[in-house]
């Protein structure tokens, strides 16, 4: 069977321990996010400026259940570049836009000080992991306690060579939501500074879901739980559209990262519905139909979703993604070869370059591209 070879539009490292006690003074670091994990391996606690919240770790099912290991144990390239290339190099994967793990939990942050600091210390640490090769393509986090600090963090990721910012999909608590005039300056930012506006789902600030009602227990918790995490990246992205900040910035690309593909569609045909059959309502009015910024401006990368890769070549949008979540639960590490060919040997091979390589390269011109699309 050959290789098929891929970009992954959703990937994440580790942060090494100690992070952030070496970058900023200890009255600081004690605060920001860290994990103690329970002698078993299956629980972890983590820590961040005075909440607490425990978490089950992810494990891989079957065997790996069974050994309850961590994801830096079972892929040790997960915070170190050189073992990270073997790992993609083995599976298929070419180059990867890569988010936080611990740094996500800095969303939960309600500090402004505390987030500005913490987040320099975590986008110091992860330019030099992109800069260990050019198939790595890192997110700076961003401080959004305050607009003109995550301006300021922006601007200073851009010179420090970043190429794309990583946002919750919802702000923080404190903040109101992505459609509203207190964000201009920061898509402004993004836009100026070529920085792709990178959306992971299920990153809202850990209260979120409580305060929503949009956390399951009972039968079916563990699915409904997994199945809620998709939305949040379909609201910002709508509320990016409704709000005109795409008509704005059209030079502003936005990527959901984890959340399939096929919602990019079906959302495109709703927002058109409620432009066009509530004009009277709606204000901004906009440029031209809803849908158009969608399919333009907005890409989006699934895993194992057999429905994605019809979004592109039978729905019209050019911008789905693969992408492998490596080394998450939820991703195809260890499967990435057969996940891809069970994706794509039965499709055009038009449709699988541009959602394997493609979509990734136009987002990402920068990457040097794929030496061996496919064979060994
Ligand atoms: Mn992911």
């Amino acid at each position: 069977m050959s290789k098929i070879w891929a970009n992954s539009g959703d990937s994440h490292l580790v942060e090494p321990d100690g992070l952030f006690e070496q970058g900023l003074p200890p009255a600081l670091a004690e605060r920001m996010p860290r994990s103690v994990k329970d002698d078993d391996g299956r629980w972890e606690t983590v820590h961040v400026d005075g909440q607490t919240f425990r978490r089950r770790i992810p494990s891989r099912p079957l065997r790996d259940t069974e050994t309850g290991m961590t994801v830096a144990e079972r892929a040790p390239g997960a915070g170190d570049p050189v073992l990270r290339l073997k790992d993609l190099d083995a599976e298929g994967i070419w180059a990867e836009l890569i988010y936080p793990s611990i740094g996500i939990w800095t969303s939960s942050i309600e500090d402004p000080a505390l987030l500005r600091e913490g987040v320099k210390v975590i986008n110091d640490w992860a330019i030099g992991f992109q800069r260990t090769s050019p198939r790595f393509v890192c997110t700076a986090s961003v401080p959004l306690l305050a607009a003109h600090d995550a301006v300021a963090e922006i601007e200073r990721a851009a010179g420090l060579g970043y190429k794309a910012a990583f946002f919750p999909v919802a702000p923080p608590p404190s903040q109101p939501a992505y459609q509203h005039d207190v964000w201009e300056p920061v898509w402004a930012a993004l836009e100026e500074t070529g920085l792709v506006l990178s959306f992971h789902i299920g990153t809202e600030p850990h209260d979120a879901g409580s305060r929503n009602g949009t956390y399951h227990s009972g039968p079916g918790g563990a699915v409904l739980n997994y199945f809620e995490t998709t939305f949040g990246g379909q609201r910002c992205t709508a509320q990016l559209i409704a709000s005109g900040a795409l008509d704005r910035h059209p030079g502003l690309r936005v990527m959901v990262s984890e959340g399939g593909a096929t919602w990019g569609p079906f959302m495109a045909d709703r927002l058109d519905e409620g432009y066009r059959q509530h004009a009277s309502a709606v204000r901004p009015t906009l440029s031209k139909p809803p849908s158009r910024f969608l399919y333009e401006q907005v890409y989006a990368s699934f895993q194992h979703d057999r429905s994605a890769v019809p979004a592109q070549w039978a729905m019209g949008w050019e911008n789905v993604m693969w992408g492998s979540d490596y080394p998450h639960i939820e991703g195809t590490f260890g499967h990435t070869q057969k996940t891809l060919h069970e994706l794509f040997d039965d499709v055009d091979e038009v449709v699988r370059r541009r959602i394997t390589l493609g979509a990734f390269e136009e987002l990402f011109p920068h990457v040097p591209p794929c030496p061996a699309e496919s064979g060994d």
